[in-house]
């Protein structure tokens, strides 16, 4: 038994939680497909790119590669970096090696003309947030991106 693994150690307690330490660490690569170009442009580009099905005008984001309404094969397009917050939340505990710092904000975000809501961490006071409240995408340096949803966050735009 090793002794620094965490999965022999006992939980401890926070805030009336119960934290169970545990280990899972699988090195692998996910195939992003026929959305690919997601990442591409994220990456490459700072772009936010959506999908959109032509016969009912829905656009997805995050993209779809087909309309779930029409089974039809959607078109790429380049979404509006704005939209409003539907629903959020301030996180006070750190889940995962990703997002360390707390408190962090998520939240849902309704793109211009998304059909539907995107989570994603917001940056902002969370103090003066409220529903409705518009927001818009900023996006790392171009040297910090990597092609993942971490490139871009939100901010209000008030
Ligand atoms: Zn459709």
């Amino acid at each position: 038994m090793d002794e620094n693994d965490p999965r022999f150690k006992p939980l401890k307690e926070q805030d009336g939680f119960a934290l169970i330490p545990d280990r899972w660490k699988v090195d692998y690569f996910m195939s992003m497909g026929e959305l690919s170009r997601f990442s591409l442009e994220l990456k490459e580009n700072g772009r936010l790119m959506g999908t959109k099905c032509p016969e009912c005008g829905s656009i997805y984001c995050w993209p779809r590669s087909w309309c779930h309404d029409c089974y039809v094969d959607c078109e790429w397009v380049e979404m509006e970096p704005r939209g409003r917050i539907t629903l959020f939340a301030r996180v006070e505990i750190s889940l995962n090696d990703i997002q360390t710092e707390v408190p962090y904000m998520q939240g849902g975000v309704q793109l211009e003309g998304a059909r539907y809501p995107i989570v994603q961490f917001i940056r902002g006071e969370f103090e003066k947030m409220y529903p409705g409240m518009p927001v818009r995408v900023e996006f790392r340096p171009p040297e910090e991106r990597t092609g993942r949803i971490r490139d871009f966050y939100f901010v209000p735009d008030v």
